[in-house]
Protein backbone atom coordinates (compact mmCIF):
# COMPACT_ATOMS: atom_id res chain seq x y z
CA UNK A 1 0.00 0.00 0.00
CA UNK A 2 1.34 3.53 -0.73
CA UNK A 3 1.64 5.87 1.98
CA UNK A 4 -1.01 8.21 0.57
CA UNK A 5 -3.54 5.04 0.33
CA UNK A 6 -2.09 4.46 3.82
CA UNK A 7 -3.53 8.02 4.91
CA UNK A 8 -6.78 7.97 2.80
CA UNK A 9 -7.38 4.53 4.41
CA UNK A 10 -6.24 5.86 8.48
CA UNK A 11 -8.68 9.24 7.81
CA UNK A 12 -11.28 7.05 7.37
CA UNK A 13 -11.37 5.78 10.56
CA UNK A 14 -11.73 7.80 13.98
CA UNK A 15 -8.16 9.18 14.77
CA UNK A 16 -7.98 6.87 18.22
CA UNK A 17 -8.19 3.82 16.02
CA UNK A 18 -5.53 4.38 13.85
CA UNK A 19 -2.29 1.74 14.10
CA UNK A 20 1.24 3.75 14.84
CA UNK A 21 2.04 4.13 11.32
CA UNK A 22 -0.90 5.63 10.17
CA UNK A 23 -0.79 8.20 12.98
CA UNK A 24 3.33 8.63 12.12
CA UNK A 25 2.43 8.78 8.40
CA UNK A 26 -0.31 11.59 8.66
CA UNK A 27 1.94 13.98 10.52
CA UNK A 28 5.13 13.13 9.15
CA UNK A 29 3.70 13.93 5.30
CA UNK A 30 4.82 17.53 5.67
CA UNK A 31 7.10 18.10 8.68
CA UNK A 32 10.46 20.55 9.86
CA UNK A 33 13.65 19.39 8.93
CA UNK A 34 16.89 20.77 9.96
CA UNK A 35 16.60 24.69 11.46
CA UNK A 36 18.41 26.79 8.45
CA UNK A 37 18.89 29.62 11.08
CA UNK A 38 22.59 31.31 10.10
CA UNK A 39 25.45 31.60 12.34
CA UNK A 40 25.39 35.07 10.68
CA UNK A 41 23.24 37.29 9.06
CA UNK A 42 24.89 39.19 5.81
CA UNK A 43 27.59 41.92 6.54
CA UNK A 44 27.73 40.71 10.19
CA UNK A 45 24.37 41.42 10.88
CA UNK A 46 22.72 40.18 14.45
CA UNK A 47 18.84 39.74 12.77
CA UNK A 48 17.21 39.33 9.69
CA UNK A 49 14.00 41.16 9.15
CA UNK A 50 11.60 40.65 6.75
CA UNK A 51 8.44 42.62 5.91
CA UNK A 52 5.24 41.30 3.74
CA UNK A 53 1.87 42.44 2.60
CA UNK A 54 -0.34 40.22 1.29
CA UNK A 55 -2.28 42.60 -1.29
CA UNK A 56 -5.63 40.78 -0.61
CA UNK A 57 -7.94 44.10 -1.70
CA UNK A 58 -11.38 42.38 -3.33
CA UNK A 59 -10.42 39.22 -3.46
CA UNK A 60 -11.57 37.87 0.04
CA UNK A 61 -15.25 39.23 -0.58
CA UNK A 62 -15.41 37.90 -4.27
CA UNK A 63 -13.71 34.38 -2.97
CA UNK A 64 -16.71 34.47 -0.49
CA UNK A 65 -19.03 35.55 -3.18
CA UNK A 66 -19.97 38.54 -1.12
CA UNK A 67 -20.40 40.52 -4.39
CA UNK A 68 -21.49 43.68 -2.60
CA UNK A 69 -19.96 47.05 -3.22
CA UNK A 70 -19.99 47.50 0.82
CA UNK A 71 -17.71 44.40 1.70
CA UNK A 72 -15.85 45.27 -1.75
CA UNK A 73 -14.96 49.18 -0.64
CA UNK A 74 -13.08 47.82 2.02
CA UNK A 75 -11.21 45.88 0.35
CA UNK A 76 -10.78 48.90 -2.63
CA UNK A 77 -9.03 50.66 -0.03
CA UNK A 78 -6.17 48.40 0.22
CA UNK A 79 -5.32 49.43 -3.74
CA UNK A 80 -6.19 52.68 -3.31
CA UNK A 81 -5.27 54.33 -0.14
CA UNK A 82 -3.21 51.67 1.53
CA UNK A 83 -1.06 50.39 -0.47
CA UNK A 84 0.60 53.45 -1.49
CA UNK A 85 0.86 54.67 2.14
CA UNK A 86 2.72 50.99 2.49
CA UNK A 87 5.20 52.48 -0.68
CA UNK A 88 5.77 55.53 0.84
CA UNK A 89 6.88 54.13 4.06
CA UNK A 90 9.43 51.64 2.57
CA UNK A 91 10.78 54.22 0.57
CA UNK A 92 11.00 56.60 3.27
CA UNK A 93 13.31 54.28 5.26
CA UNK A 94 14.64 52.08 2.06
CA UNK A 95 13.04 48.87 2.96
CA UNK A 96 12.43 45.97 0.61
CA UNK A 97 9.57 43.80 1.21
CA UNK A 98 7.44 41.26 -0.16
CA UNK A 99 4.28 41.78 -1.50
CA UNK A 100 2.01 37.90 -2.00
CA UNK A 101 -0.10 38.97 -4.76
CA UNK A 102 -3.51 37.25 -5.79
CA UNK A 103 -3.46 36.48 -9.73
CA UNK A 104 -6.69 38.90 -9.89
CA UNK A 105 -5.24 41.88 -7.93
CA UNK A 106 -2.59 41.77 -10.58
CA UNK A 107 -4.99 41.66 -13.26
CA UNK A 108 -7.36 44.12 -12.16
CA UNK A 109 -4.75 46.40 -11.61
CA UNK A 110 -1.25 46.04 -13.54
CA UNK A 111 0.06 48.97 -12.61
CA UNK A 112 0.10 48.62 -9.17
CA UNK A 113 1.87 45.01 -9.59
CA UNK A 114 4.60 46.36 -11.79
CA UNK A 115 4.82 49.27 -9.33
CA UNK A 116 6.03 46.94 -6.75
CA UNK A 117 8.85 45.54 -9.27
CA UNK A 118 9.93 48.90 -10.78
CA UNK A 119 10.58 49.88 -6.99
CA UNK A 120 12.51 46.63 -6.10
CA UNK A 121 10.23 44.99 -4.07
CA UNK A 122 9.47 41.05 -4.56
CA UNK A 123 6.01 39.85 -5.89
CA UNK A 124 5.15 36.29 -4.65
CA UNK A 125 2.51 33.93 -5.02
CA UNK A 126 -1.03 34.32 -3.02
CA UNK A 127 -3.86 32.23 -5.09
CA UNK A 128 -6.06 33.24 -7.61
CA UNK A 129 -8.39 34.59 -6.49
CA UNK A 130 -7.47 33.64 -2.12
CA UNK A 131 -9.10 30.54 -2.82
CA UNK A 132 -9.01 27.96 -0.31
CA UNK A 133 -6.73 25.15 -1.28
CA UNK A 134 -8.05 22.34 0.98
CA UNK A 135 -11.82 22.93 -0.72
CA UNK A 136 -10.02 22.16 -3.82
CA UNK A 137 -9.26 18.69 -5.64
CA UNK A 138 -5.76 18.64 -7.05
CA UNK A 139 -5.94 19.39 -10.39
CA UNK A 140 -7.91 22.61 -9.75
CA UNK A 141 -5.07 23.91 -6.78
CA UNK A 142 -2.47 23.13 -8.68
CA UNK A 143 -4.04 24.50 -12.19
CA UNK A 144 -4.53 27.98 -10.25
CA UNK A 145 -1.12 28.23 -8.49
CA UNK A 146 0.56 27.64 -12.11
CA UNK A 147 -1.87 30.42 -13.41
CA UNK A 148 -0.98 32.79 -10.99
CA UNK A 149 2.87 32.72 -11.14
CA UNK A 150 2.34 32.92 -15.19
CA UNK A 151 0.46 35.86 -14.38
CA UNK A 152 2.29 37.51 -12.11
CA UNK A 153 5.32 36.93 -14.20
CA UNK A 154 3.72 38.51 -17.47
CA UNK A 155 2.26 41.34 -15.55
CA UNK A 156 5.00 42.39 -13.42
CA UNK A 157 7.62 41.11 -15.04
CA UNK A 158 8.82 39.05 -11.99
CA UNK A 159 8.87 35.16 -11.95
CA UNK A 160 7.79 34.65 -8.59
CA UNK A 161 10.15 32.35 -6.83
CA UNK A 162 7.97 32.10 -3.32
CA UNK A 163 4.39 31.14 -2.53
CA UNK A 164 2.28 31.87 0.70
CA UNK A 165 -1.07 29.89 0.73
CA UNK A 166 -3.72 31.82 0.50
CA UNK A 167 -5.17 32.44 4.53
CA UNK A 168 -1.77 29.71 5.35
CA UNK A 169 -4.18 27.29 3.71
CA UNK A 170 -1.81 24.42 3.00
CA UNK A 171 -3.75 21.25 1.22
CA UNK A 172 -1.86 17.91 1.22
CA UNK A 173 -0.85 18.76 -2.39
CA UNK A 174 0.21 22.13 -1.90
CA UNK A 175 4.04 20.93 -1.00
CA UNK A 176 4.16 18.52 -4.47
CA UNK A 177 2.48 21.43 -6.41
CA UNK A 178 5.43 24.11 -5.11
CA UNK A 179 7.70 21.54 -6.14
CA UNK A 180 6.84 21.15 -9.31
CA UNK A 181 6.65 25.28 -9.93
CA UNK A 182 10.53 25.11 -8.78
CA UNK A 183 9.99 27.43 -5.87
CA UNK A 184 12.66 28.35 -4.19
CA UNK A 185 10.31 29.17 -0.23
CA UNK A 186 7.06 28.69 1.26
CA UNK A 187 5.91 31.04 3.95
CA UNK A 188 2.83 29.59 5.03
CA UNK A 189 3.43 26.40 8.21
CA UNK A 190 4.50 27.60 11.50
CA UNK A 191 6.73 25.14 13.08
CA UNK A 192 9.39 27.63 13.71
CA UNK A 193 10.38 31.34 14.43
CA UNK A 194 13.22 30.63 12.14
CA UNK A 195 13.98 29.37 8.29
CA UNK A 196 13.88 25.86 7.74
CA UNK A 197 13.77 23.09 5.49
CA UNK A 198 10.59 21.20 4.52
CA UNK A 199 10.21 17.64 4.44
CA UNK A 200 8.49 15.48 2.70
CA UNK A 201 7.38 11.95 4.38
CA UNK A 202 10.87 12.54 6.33
CA UNK A 203 12.45 13.45 2.30
CA UNK A 204 14.06 16.77 2.67
CA UNK A 205 13.04 19.24 -0.24
CA UNK A 206 15.05 21.49 -0.42
CA UNK A 207 12.16 24.17 -0.26
CA UNK A 208 12.84 26.72 2.46
CA UNK A 209 10.48 27.43 4.80
CA UNK A 210 9.93 31.13 6.27
CA UNK A 211 7.53 30.74 9.11
CA UNK A 212 4.90 33.26 9.77
CA UNK A 213 2.50 33.06 12.20
CA UNK A 214 -0.96 34.94 13.40
CA UNK A 215 0.20 36.97 16.21
CA UNK A 216 2.35 38.61 13.57
CA UNK A 217 -0.61 39.06 11.35
CA UNK A 218 -2.50 42.52 11.19
CA UNK A 219 -5.37 40.78 10.55
CA UNK A 220 -6.41 38.82 13.31
CA UNK A 221 -5.70 42.48 15.77
CA UNK A 222 -7.73 44.76 13.39
CA UNK A 223 -10.27 42.61 11.02
CA UNK A 224 -13.86 42.35 12.42
CA UNK A 225 -17.13 40.58 11.34
CA UNK A 226 -19.93 43.00 11.33
CA UNK A 227 -22.53 40.73 12.32
CA UNK A 228 -20.76 38.66 14.68
CA UNK A 229 -21.45 39.43 18.65
CA UNK A 230 -17.77 39.28 19.53
CA UNK A 231 -15.91 41.94 17.50
CA UNK A 232 -12.50 42.22 18.66
CA UNK A 233 -10.48 45.52 17.84
CA UNK A 234 -6.88 45.59 18.66
CA UNK A 235 -5.17 48.77 19.75
CA UNK A 236 -2.44 49.78 17.67
CA UNK A 237 -0.36 50.66 20.22
CA UNK A 238 -1.02 47.09 21.77
CA UNK A 239 -0.36 45.06 19.28
CA UNK A 240 2.62 46.64 16.71
CA UNK A 241 3.78 48.64 19.64
CA UNK A 242 3.70 46.03 22.17
CA UNK A 243 3.27 42.59 20.87
CA UNK A 244 5.39 43.09 17.76
CA UNK A 245 7.87 44.70 19.67
CA UNK A 246 8.50 42.22 21.70
CA UNK A 247 8.68 39.95 18.90
CA UNK A 248 11.13 41.53 17.53
CA UNK A 249 12.89 42.15 20.63
CA UNK A 250 13.73 37.91 21.43
CA UNK A 251 14.68 37.79 17.71
CA UNK A 252 16.76 40.62 18.41
CA UNK A 253 18.70 38.64 20.88
CA UNK A 254 18.41 35.30 19.90
CA UNK A 255 20.05 36.14 16.63
CA UNK A 256 16.87 35.51 14.34
CA UNK A 257 14.76 35.71 11.75
CA UNK A 258 11.62 39.04 12.79
CA UNK A 259 8.93 38.43 9.94
CA UNK A 260 5.69 40.30 9.84
CA UNK A 261 2.31 39.36 7.57
CA UNK A 262 0.07 42.71 6.69
CA UNK A 263 -2.14 43.62 4.34
CA UNK A 264 -2.50 46.83 2.92
CA UNK A 265 -6.63 47.16 3.64
CA UNK A 266 -5.73 46.56 7.23
CA UNK A 267 -2.48 48.21 8.75
CA UNK A 268 -2.68 50.99 6.03
CA UNK A 269 -4.80 53.06 8.27
CA UNK A 270 -3.70 56.60 9.59
CA UNK A 271 -3.94 54.75 12.82
CA UNK A 272 -2.26 51.98 12.30
CA UNK A 273 0.87 52.79 9.92
CA UNK A 274 1.96 55.53 11.86
CA UNK A 275 2.64 53.17 15.01
CA UNK A 276 4.27 50.74 12.21
CA UNK A 277 6.41 53.52 11.38
CA UNK A 278 7.46 53.70 14.95
CA UNK A 279 8.14 50.11 15.26
CA UNK A 280 10.61 50.49 12.27
CA UNK A 281 12.52 53.19 13.97
CA UNK A 282 12.81 51.05 16.81
CA UNK A 283 13.79 48.80 15.07
CA UNK A 284 16.72 51.22 12.82
CA UNK A 285 17.88 51.95 16.69
CA UNK A 286 19.61 48.46 16.76
CA UNK A 287 22.85 47.72 15.23
CA UNK A 288 23.17 45.23 12.52
CA UNK A 289 19.97 44.83 10.98
CA UNK A 290 19.43 43.40 8.06
CA UNK A 291 16.32 44.16 5.96
CA UNK A 292 15.52 41.43 3.24
CA UNK A 293 13.02 40.61 0.79
CA UNK A 294 11.50 36.82 1.78
CA UNK A 295 13.53 35.59 -1.36
CA UNK A 296 16.75 36.85 -0.90
CA UNK A 297 16.63 35.19 3.35
CA UNK A 298 15.31 32.14 1.32
CA UNK A 299 18.76 32.06 -0.47
CA UNK A 300 21.05 33.55 1.80
CA UNK A 301 19.96 31.17 4.72
CA UNK A 302 19.91 27.98 1.93
CA UNK A 303 23.24 29.02 0.52
CA UNK A 304 25.04 28.98 4.20
CA UNK A 305 23.30 25.82 5.07
CA UNK A 306 24.99 24.45 1.78
CA UNK A 307 28.30 26.08 2.66
CA UNK A 308 28.29 24.49 6.02
CA UNK A 309 27.05 20.82 5.14
CA UNK A 310 30.22 21.15 2.09
CA UNK A 311 32.90 22.35 5.16
CA UNK A 312 31.42 19.58 7.41
CA UNK A 313 32.01 16.73 4.90
ZN1 LIG B 1 -4.23 36.85 1.89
Amino acid sequence: MTASEERDQATQRHPWQWEEAEWRGVVERVRAGRSLKPDVWPQGARAAVALSFDTDHETIPLRDGQTGPGKLSQGEYGARVGSPRVLALLERRSIPATFFMPAVCALMRPQEAREYSLRGHEIGIHGWIHERNMELDPKSERDLAFRCADTLERVSGQRPVGIRTPSWDFSDHTLDISRELGLLYDSSLMADDDPYEILADGEPTGIVELPPEWIRDDDIYFEMDRYSPLRPHGMPRQVVGGIWRDEFDVAYEEGGLFQLTMHPHVIGHRSRITVLEELLAHIEGHEGIWYATHAEIARYVKDQAKRSTESSS
